[in-house]
């Protein structure tokens, strides 16, 4: 039999590089085809062939009330049938700009974009345009969009000049960027006692879910954020991924960390291309036509896309929204580490709200060093079986996963029930 997701792979590699328009697509990471969609509904979706898989991709974050869930879809229709974009103020804009201050108190200003990748290159910019410093840290593991200043891997001593870590970023801006340790309070203390002075921002996910899903310590935030302050560096904290995703107020809500700046994406987006960043308002007011520090976009505030996130934002402000998603994640982690644990597998699992990880390590990781060590061989078996028993996990064994509010108790355990029979016949 002939599979519609090979033909369309086949066709699009002549085309489009890869096959794909963004690489993790590729399944290079776990190997095998690509699955092309065609269709999602609620907590499932079809493939080319028209094989239904309980989805914990949610298109990378974005779909937590599911796949074309009815208000989302009514609402994007009523506001493309009254104009798809004018490139000029609207009140839908002010709209979602007020929903997303009165969600999160450390918003005093917000400005739309429309990707995550703008709104990190766009803070890091005005973090250097408010402080007139032109470093930057980050931490390994921690993904922040593609812009250049972020394509960077620790240099050779921790504390040396981060290096590219794709072809294209040229040295010298890669050079402005210091890679330390993620959860390692020690390193940033060092590199804030050697040049604390020179940092414009350090920029970290407050929960990592770029290198499968890493929680914050204690430590490690709390530094963060007493060593910004004394030194006068924006602190900004990428939740574009977990944003309305560990909780209605993010990572940094559900921590209690006051960020200076934080960027936003996918869920506020509901599914369209929108993203934000915000933050103090002193900050927020060197932004042009305010002040000098310069950014744009054709797109931005889109009303279609803020339909669907507007829509969105409304329906996680339910009340035991989060609850039940945290809960439902707790059941799949649980279910599956102890189906694991029955079969004599070293894999472990955790969860945070809506977010989860699941490691082929018998203990749960907590640094990037301890992530890459875990069976990645492991994972990718287990990703090709879960696909085969219709449970589609994100191609890769450094990702985070999501449950959304469309999946239900049957769902969990029908997702719990294909990993027993797997690891039943692990060997
Ligand atoms: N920051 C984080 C934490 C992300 O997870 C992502 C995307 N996975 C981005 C930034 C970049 O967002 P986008 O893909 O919308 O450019």
């Amino acid at each position: 039999m002939t599979s519609h997701n090979q033909e369309l792979f086949e066709q699009s590699q002549q085309i489009i590089p890869g096959g794909v328009n963004s690489p993790v697509r590729a399944f290079k990471s776990v190997g095998g085809t690509p699955l092309f969609f065609k269709r999602g509904k609620g907590a499932y979706v079809w493939d080319a062939d028209d094989k239904r898989y309980i989805d914990y991709v949610n298109s990378w974050g974005p779909m937590i009330v599911g796949h074309c869930h009815p208000e989302v879809v009514k609402a994007v229709q009523a506001a493309a049938a009254e104009g798809l974009g004018f490139g000029a103020p609207t009140a839908a804009e002010l709209e979602i700009a007020e929903t997303l201050c009165k969600i999160l108190p450390s918003l005093e200003m917000v400005r739309l974009v429309s990707s995550g990748t703008e709104a990190t290159m766009t803070a890091i910019r005005l973090a250097r345009g408010f402080t007139g410093r032109s470093r930057i840290i980050k931490f390994e593991g921690c993904y922040h969009g593609h812009s250049d200043g972020l394509l960077v891997k620790a240099g050779s001593g921790a504390l040396t000049f981060g290096q590219p870590s794709s072809s294209g970023v040229p040295a010298e801006i890669a050079a402005l960027t210091t890679v330390l340790d993620y959860n390692d309070a020690v390193g940033l203390e060092k590199a804030f006692a050697e040049y604390g002075d020179e940092i414009a921002a350090v920029i970290v996910e407050p929960v990592a879910g770029n290198m499968n899903l890493i929680l914050p310590k204690r430590e490690f935030l709390d530094a963060m954020r007493r060593l910004c302050t004394k030194h006068g560096t924006v602190l900004i904290l990428d939740e574009v991924m977990s944003g309305f995703r560990v909780g209605l107020q993010g990572a940094h809500g559900h921590y209690g960390i006051k960020p200076d700046l934080i960027t936003l994406g996918k869920v506020m987006g509901g599914g369209l291309p929108a993203a934000a960043f915000g933050g103090r308002r002193d900050i927020m007011q060197c932004l042009a036509p305010l002040g000098a520090v310069y950014q744009a976009g054709t797109l931005s505030g889109n009303p279609v896309a803020v339909a669907a996130g507007l829509t969105t934002l409304k329906l996680v402000q339910a009340p035991g929204f989060y609850e039940r998603l945290t809960q439902l994640a707790k059941q799949m982690t649980e279910g599956i580490s102890a189906s694991a644990k029955k079969h004599g597998i070293p894999f472990s699992a955790q969860s945070i709200g809506s977010m989860f990880g699941l490691y082929f390590s018998a203990n749960v990781p907590t640094s990037y060093a301890e992530v890459m060590a875990s069976d990645k061989a492991a994972f990718n078996r287990f990703f090709h079986a879960m696909l085969a028993e219709g449970v589609y996990l994100a191609p890769s064994a450094f990702e985070a996963g999501f449950v959304s509010a469309a999946h239900t108790e049957a769902d969990i355990a029908a997702t719990i029930a294909a990993a027993d029979k797997i690891f039943a016949a692990w060997k």
